[in-house]
């Protein structure tokens, strides 16, 4: 009986627990054994490997967080550590282990299938949506709806007082969240780090809007961009409407995933079963033009998701 283990590694999301219970339900229903291990790889050094049965897994789809605990362990990089973390692996007879987590997790779990032979499934859980190979990360769009829901709030407020608000939302180094929180909410601009902003530009896009009696603005800026403290003193030099700062923060990795993310999950945790059980490892499973795609674990970090430049056009163009 083949035997499979699963980790959530790096920054949780929503969703995650999706993943978990399709790949446990899965897995039984294709009689192997599943094993959860707690606390991503520090987890697996640590011999925190359990059974997970499915009454584990009961009711935990719509359950933002992760019932496994994420954690980081920057040792992994190590080769006698992921050495001893592989040994506990193998005192169990896993040969099989799926990794949810972002491209940082994914560099675990290729090495793990290099030195160790053991069949590692990537898949992409976070919701900057800053893994290659896949269209959209498990998360990323239930954490663009917790965006959207913030932005609609401050545009009540932001009205009420005639302000300018700067929102920074997450995202790391990739500009998804933002531009798309800002094409969705109707944003009057956005900043994210694959462009260069012009805090100029911005400064008269706001002018021309008062100018015009509208009476706020809202300019999502990713949190890779820079300081967003440093951005408002830029802009205050160039405007005198009221600016304020609003930094969403954690709250946009929390909550239940909406339903795209939960069918994302699933679909994604299935074909990692599938492919363990034939025989198939070092790879990551990602969504492509609506179709369920596999790459090498290490494409993710090879290639770079990229951002679309006709996208952030479209947003510049309705910054009116
Ligand atoms: P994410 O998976 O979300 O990108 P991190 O970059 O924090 O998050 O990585 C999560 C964990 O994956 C790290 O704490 C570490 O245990 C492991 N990891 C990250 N980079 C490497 C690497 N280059 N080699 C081996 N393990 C790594």
């Amino acid at each position: 009986m083949k035997k499979i283990a699963i980790l959530t590694s790096g920054g949780d999301s929503q969703g995650m627990n999706t993943v978990i219970r399709a790949v446990t339900k899965a897995a039984i229903n294709k009689g192997m054994e599943v094993y959860g291990i707690r606390r991503g790889y520090k987890g697996m050094l640590e011999d925190q490997i359990f059974p997970l049965t499915l009454l584990d897994v009961s009711g935990i789809a719509d359950k933002g967080g992760t019932i496994l605990l994420s954690a980081r362990l920057p040792e992994f990089k190590d080769p006698e550590v992921r050495a001893k973390a592989a040994a506990n692996l193998k005192k169990y007879g896993i040969d099989g282990l799926v990794v949810i987590g972002g491209d940082g997790s994914f560099h675990g779990a290729h090495y793990l299938y290099e030195e160790h032979g053991i069949k590692t499934i990537g898949i992409p859980g976070t919701i900057d949506n800053d893994v290659a190979g896949t269209d959209y990360t498990v998360g990323y769009d239930t954490a663009l709806n917790i965006i959207l829901d913030a932005i609609s709030k401050l545009k009540d407020t932001a009205t009420s007082h005639e302000r300018t608000y700067l929102v920074e939302v997450m995202g790391r180094n990739c500009g998804d969240l933002a531009l798309y929180s800002a094409i969705a909410g109707g944003a009057s601009g956005v900043m994210i780090p694959e462009a260069q902003s012009s805090i100029d530009k911005i400064a008269e896009v706001i002018k021309k809007r008062r100018a015009e009696g509208k009476l706020y603005d809202i300019i999502v800026v990713a949190e890779g961009v820079g300081n967003i403290m440093d951005i408002k003193d830029e802009l205050a030099k160039k405007i005198d409407t009221n600016i304020r700062v609003t930094i969403l923060g954690h709250i946009q990795r929390g909550g239940a995933p909406t339903a795209f993310d939960r069918i994302l999950a699933t679909r994604l945790g299935v074909k990692a079963v599938e492919l363990i059980e034939e025989g198939k490892g070092g790879l990551m499973v990602g969504i492509q033009s609506e179709e369920v795609t596999t790459h090498k674990l290490s494409y993710a970090w090879e290639n770079y998701s990229k951002t679309s430049a006709s996208d952030y056009a479209i947003a510049n163009m309705l910054s009116l």
